[in-house]
């Protein structure tokens, strides 16, 4: 048994009413899933909503390397700090997806002595939201399918179809696929494809719904297809909208869990950072600030993806103003920032260290570009030396940046205490002035280059002509005002992944653009993105499984 696994299963959770009681939630706005899980109602959240909002912090990294930075982890141990010091605080998360889960990363619950729990749960079938948004998926394929079938009365081109199909595991065998194979009976052969369900444009309208209404109004819009002179055949005109609404209900209502130390913690939503925003629900999160001081949220990847969508598509849309940014690093990391290789790390090397910490500061500039103080916290790995940590901070200190290296892997909550003090004296300050790095009716192009330029480093942009046709197509049907997502490679600031540290001078090559209506952002294919991820030769899962006692071994 891995040591995470050792911590989890010592740890003794409390029942969730009574973790819900002291955030706040009462009895009969819960409904249990169990004894450890619950959902708070639609109707309290609406409630709840008139009240004064806490906080807001934001945790983002450095640009992952496969050493590992920690956030979800930093997070969670930053929140038990909080907390601990008086600090009434929630912690906000995504859903951990089954494909990473079986694959290479194994669960997504934090670890060591920072975790929320049940992990186990959490990280399998939780309580059935990614079920439920794989369906609501794949009903809209059904019945689109279906109308093409049935005469295609919307006069759907099938040679423009744009809804593949969703489930949640990694499977490479079917990206593509054709359907319709076996006889008139079973419709017309056609090429289809799956994503993985946090790839899913229902993911990413689930995340940034404010309420039913609205979920369903953006499950409208979908676009699903398009006609032979270009028009589009949208959700809503398949009259999908209501029943994917009905299907995703219970499912909207955000999940309560705890961390190891008692605190609270709102796990809910999970879209990918590259395809998607890479952030729990804004219901969740709106949600956690009516009722603590400070909530603590992690956006995934790097703070140039994952902590960019968040400020400038979540955010946006949603009117929040986060208050502090917090910046994940490692000195690991940081060496492999610097050039040193996966197997070198354990060596003491303050020139590689601060080599590498181009990338850290350049995300530490992008942070302040949007007008966030920033926090960076140092994951602390048993193989830092001193000298290292000492060369990071003096690099740092004229920045103006606090530099805090944290324990709370090791140690919970006790080692994040000066972490959270750092993170409340920037709220204290009351110094952040949040904005968008671009404005709404900036041009598509425009909004692209100035993320390109700005949080990149890139010289430029290169489009290509299918993608230029594309973009001036979307504006001319009215969505130029939308914000883009750029779906590009998480390790590099580039497009190539290859290229770690603070790459600058690079062009950002644009292959491909898709509108994601009623998510409310136009995705910018920069590279090549895997929308269905694939195992690798030897999967997590191949060592998962269940002991003598029938309980759940080798989750992370
Ligand atoms: P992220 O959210 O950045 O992807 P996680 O917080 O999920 O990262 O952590 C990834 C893995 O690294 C987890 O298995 C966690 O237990 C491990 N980890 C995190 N911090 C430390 C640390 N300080 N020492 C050792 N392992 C750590
Ligand atoms: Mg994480």
């Amino acid at each position: 048994m891995g040591h995470d696994e050792a911590i989890a299963r010592a740890a003794v959770l409390r029942p969730i009413a009574e973790i819900a009681a002291r955030a706040g939630i009462p009895d009969d706005a819960l409904e249990a899933y169990g004894r450890l899980k619950a959902k708070v109602s639609l109707e309290f959240v609406a409630k709840a909503a008139t009240r004064p909002e806490g906080a807001l912090v934001l945790v983002s990294g450095i640009s992952p390397t496969p050493a590992g930075e920690g956030k979800t982890t930093t997070t969670i141990g930053l929140g038990d700090a909080l907390n601990q010091l008086g600090t009434n605080t929630m912690i906000c998360l995504r859903e951990p997806s089954l494909g990473p889960c079986f694959g290479i990363k194994g669960g997504a619950t934090g670890g060591g002595r920072a975790q929320v729990g049940p992990m186990d749960q959490i990280n399998l079938h939780f309580t059935g939201d990614f079920h439920a948004i794989t369906a609501a998926h794949n009903l809209l394929a059904a019945m689109l399918d279906n109308s093409l079938f049935w005469d295609n009365p919307l006069e759907i081109d099938p040679r423009r179809i744009r809804w593949r199909r969703v489930m949640d595991m990694n499977d490479r065998a079917l990206r593509s696929i054709v359907n319709g194979l076996g006889g008139v009976s079973n419709g017309a052969p056609r090429e289809d494809g799956f994503d993985i369900t946090v790839a899913s444009e229902v993911m990413a309208i689930f995340c940034l719904a404010r309420d039913l209404d609205d979920l369903q109004e953006r499950l409208g819009r979908i676009v699903v297809a398009e006609r032979r002179d270009g028009t589009a055949v949208t959700a809503r005109d398949l009259k999908a909208d209501g029943a994917m609404a009905a299907l995703l209900r219970d499912a909207l209502a955000p999940n309560l869990v705890q961390t190891l130390e008692g605190s609270p913690a709102l796990v809910h939503g999970g879209p990918f950072a590259n395809i998607a925003h890479g952030c729990n629900s804004v219901i969740a999160t709106r949600l956690g600030l009516n009722l603590a001081d400070v909530v603590v949220t992690e956006a995934g990847f790097g703070a140039d993806l994952g902590g960019e969508k968040f400020l400038d598509i979540k955010c946006r849309q949603a009117g929040l103003k986060p208050a502090c940014s917090v910046i994940v690093a490692t000195i690991r990391a940081l060496k492999m920032h610097g050039g040193v290789a996966k197997d070198a790390l354990g060596k003491p090397d303050v020139p590689a260290v601060l080599k590498g910490a181009a990338n850290l500061l350049r995300h530490i500039e992008n942070m302040r570009k949007f007008g966030l103080p920033v926090v960076v916290a140092l994951n602390h790995f048993t193989s830092d030396t001193p000298e290292e940590v000492q060369a990071l901070t003096d690099l740092l200190a004229p920045l103006g940046v606090t530099l805090v290296p944290c324990t709370h892997w090791a140690d919970g909550a006790a080692g994040a205490l000066e972490l959270a003090r750092a993170v409340l004296a920037r709220i204290a300050e009351a110094s952040a002035d949040f904005a968008p790095i671009y404005a709404d009716d900036l041009s598509l192009t425009a909004k692209i280059e100035t993320v390109a330029r700005e949080i990149y480093g890139a010289a430029g942009i290169d489009l290509t002509p299918a993608a230029q046709k594309r973009l001036a197509a979307i504006t001319a049907a009215g969505f130029g005002h939308l914000p883009v997502c750029i779906a590009k490679t998480q390790y590099s600031f580039s497009a190539d992944p290859t290229l770690l540290g603070a790459p600058a001078g690079h062009r950002l090559p644009v292959r491909e653009v898709r509108l994601a209506a009623g998510a409310g952002f136009v995705v910018v294919l920069a590279g090549t993105i895997m929308t269905m991820p694939g195992l690798p030769r030897v999967p997590a899962a191949e060592r998962i499984g269940l002991d003598e006692q029938g309980r759940i071994i080798g989750l992370f």
